[in-house]
């Protein structure tokens, strides 16, 4: 019923999280017949973004693919970070409310997903092997910043577990809600956080 090039349309935002295909319809509707403009510009954006954006290959945070191998983000490929902290942390809005509260001037690692056996998600799901490829000689602390929900302190207890051994292991201070996600945390809170940090035993 739906002309081809429509019907791709609506596949590709149904294939976005959370989308269904009513709303993936509905999108594709009102972009077609009442944005023709927003469509072209949302043409050109998604076109540069697929060949120029790219996960760090050292922490999972977005980067720009300029032909340079590796692909590395600005935080890792900056000389002025302290070289001895690496933070990690759940999601990539994550690294961006703590760079936004200034408190974090170590570097980072984003794991992509928490443990939780409800969802799927088993210790082997976790990038152990890749977060140790960042502990390098010069770092002396892991700061675990997942979330204070369930699948955050348990992430953060396996990380302490698989880690401890070999550098010190800490955890943000509460002050983000239980069950709150960093990214809504205001910049004051996300510092006492970072700078109330203890040491966690695994
Ligand atoms: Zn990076």
């Amino acid at each position: 019923m739906l002309p081809s090039a429509l019907r791709q349309l609506v596949q590709a935002f149904s294939g976005l999280p959370g989308v269904g295909e009513k709303s993936a319809l509905r999108f594709a509707l009102h972009l077609v017949l009442e944005r023709p403009a927003l469509l072209g510009q949302m043409s050109i954006a998604l076109e540069h973004a697929a060949h120029s954006v790219r996960a760090c290959q050292r922490c999972g945070n977005i980067a720009t693919a300029d032909g340079s191998e590796p692909i590395l983000c600005n935080i890792c490929s900056d000389p002025a970070r302290d070289n001895r902290v690496l933070c990690v942390v759940a999601r990539i809005q994550d690294l961006f409310a703590l760079e936004r509260s200034g408190a974090m001037r170590g570097r980072y690692f984003v794991l992509g997903r928490l443990l939780s056996p409800i969802d799927g998600v088993s210790p082997e799901d976790l990038p152990i092997a890749q977060l140790r490829a960042c502990l390098h000689e010069n770092i002396t602390e892991v700061v675990i910043a997942t979330p204070p929900s369930v699948a955050g302190e348990a992430t953060a207890l396996h990380l302490a577990r698989e880690l401890g051994d070999s550098v010190t292991v800490s955890r943000i201070a509460s002050g983000v809600p239980h069950g709150g996600e960093l990214e809504f945390a205001d910049a004051i809170t996300l510092g006492r956080a970072i700078s109330g940090r203890q040491g966690v035993r695994g």
